[in-house]
């Protein structure tokens, strides 16, 4: 950073400490640490901005980028945090936006939307939809920022049934460079926002559509790793069904803890349907653990917080095959027989979830990811263990591709930094968001003053 943008950055800190004296913390100061550590991330948490704000209205918001723009002070938007990656949603003597003091939610006349602030999580969005039988097709796990999973795709329960959640916004309220916009479906942002994550400006408000929502049915089980070959062909079968069920949410892990692998599957059903048929044939494979329950879908949302740990989330797209699973899976173990992992390695996860057209074809052409038929999975930390991922993420491309099973598509939300993401989009969807960009923030305030995230490919 150069002597003049620290000058700056020190200048917009100050101002900021001026015209919001309760709401900008600097080092030192227990609110500041406070956020610190409440990054998913160990990597995100070990950054220090030289300040923080944390805006209370989309005014603030507005006053906030206008005034980094004018001093050309770097600056960082955090959400909910769950991006793992270093400077996503943090920034090293910068300025970081924090959006979690916009948390309101509030139902239309008819409760057909909900008016959620930019920095809500998805767990307030449930609890509150809950009084109502009501749900949107938001982040499973509810500590996951509306924000980030929003604008990045998001894949929820429901998405055979209703789409990525970004299909099922109506509106945004967003913070560009010069003013705050409503971005409706009749508005050329509506479809950049939709997979061009921070790149436009700032989400202060998601408007979703709802609808009624009883108890989810959850399976969950845990199978010896010998039985992958058997696992992987029933997951194949309940993904590449002609008729997938739209009430299907999958994911199966094989997971390397303490030296050994094991199998889970966290099997949901999105109607109130004992032991639904569409999972019988996985469930039914030897399990060393299981479980099966009804809940409503707050209470599932509530997991428990992970330990704080670096993290690392790499990401692919395959068309559909129990043998590439299989190959994955050896290649996987293979790379990691003889890999010092050192002290401190916890966890290696290959995960497995179904995104077949049924998801897919919702958003088509209204949405800018540009994703055909396609799956995904993710892993973990440091530098070997970095560059490792990324080689392993490789070898499977080259697998999948030799059985012409590569897909372009890289879901931003799970995707490494090595990855672009928003290139995997295509050209069209890019040359579309370029144009949006170009027009929108013509000084390129989030694209030069906001080096967090995927950034469009220039
Ligand atoms: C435990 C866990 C579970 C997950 N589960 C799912 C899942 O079920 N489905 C799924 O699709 N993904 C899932 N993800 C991935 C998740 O969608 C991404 O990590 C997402 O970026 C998190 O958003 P956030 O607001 O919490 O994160 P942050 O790290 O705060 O933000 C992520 C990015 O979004 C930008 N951003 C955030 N809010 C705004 C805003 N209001 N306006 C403009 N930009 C903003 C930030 O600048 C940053 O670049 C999961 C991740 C984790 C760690």
């Amino acid at each position: 950073m150069t002597a003049l943008s620290l000058a700056s950055i020190a200048t917009c800190c100050q101002q900021l400490l001026r015209e919001f004296p309760s709401q900008v913390f600097v080092p030192g100061n227990s609110n500041y640490t406070a956020i610190e550590t409440s990054y998913w991330s160990l990597q995100e948490a070990a950054l220090q901005p030289a300040c923080i704000v944390v805006p209370q209205s989309t005014q603030d918001v507005s006053r906030i980028v206008s005034l980094n723009s004018h001093h050309g002070c770097p600056f960082a938007v955090k959400g909910n945090t769950h991006a793992p990656a270093a400077g996503f949603a943090n920034i090293e003597h910068g300025v970081t936006i924090d959006m979690t003091g916009l948390q309101s939610l509030s139902l239309n006349k008819d409760h057909s939307v909900i008016r959620i602030g930019g920095g809500a999580n998805w767990l307030h969005v449930y609890a509150f939809l809950d009084q109502y039988s009501l749900a949107v097709a938001g982040g499973r796990n509810g500590l996951v920022g509306v924000g980030g999973l929003t604008l990045g795709g998001g894949i929820s329960h429901y998405a055979a049934r209703e789409g990525f959640t970004c299909d099922n916004v109506v509106k945004f309220e967003l913070v560009t460079s010069s003013g705050v916009l409503e971005v409706d479906k009749s508005h050329e942002l509506f479809r950049a926002l939709k997979g061009g994550s921070n790149n436009f400006g700032i989400v202060t408000r998601f408007d979703l559509r709802t609808f009624a929502q009883g108890d989810l049915h959850i399976s969950t089980s845990t199978n010896n790793i010998s039985y992958f070959a058997d696992v992987a062909k029933q997951f194949s079968k309940i993904t590449d069904a002609k008729n997938f069920d739209p009430y299907t949410s999958l994911v199966t892990s094989v997971l390397l803890s303490g030296g050994s692998w094991s199998i889970g599957n966290s099997a949901v059903y999105t109607r109130p349907v004992e032991n639904p048929i569409v999972f019988r044939d996985l469930l039914a494979i030897p399990s060393t653990k299981n479980s099966s329950s009804f809940q409503r879908p707050y209470i599932f949302a509530n997991e428990t917080n992970t330990p704080p740990l670096n993290w690392l989330f790499l990401t692919g797209t395959y068309g559909v095959s129990s043998e590439l699973m299989v190959r994955m899976f050896n290649i996987l173990n293979e790379s990691l027989y003889n890999f010092d992992s050192g002290s401190g390695l916890a966890v290696w996860s290959l995960t497995f979830e179904p995104l077949p057209t049924k998801i897919t074809n919702f958003g088509r052409g209204s949405n800018s990811l540009g994703v055909d038929e396609n799956n995904s999975f993710n892993t973990t930390r440091n530098k070997a263990i970095t560059d490792l991922a990324r080689k392993i993420g490789t070898q499977f491309n080259t697998a999948a591709d030799s059985m012409g099973l590569l897909r372009r598509f890289q879901y931003l939300n799970y995707a490494d930094t090595s990855q672009h993401p928003i290139a995997s989009y295509g050209p069209e969807n890019v040359a579309r968001l370029k144009a949006a960009s170009r027009k929108y923030d013509h000084n390129g305030v989030f694209q030069k003053l906001v080096p967090g995230g995927f950034k469009l490919p220039w």
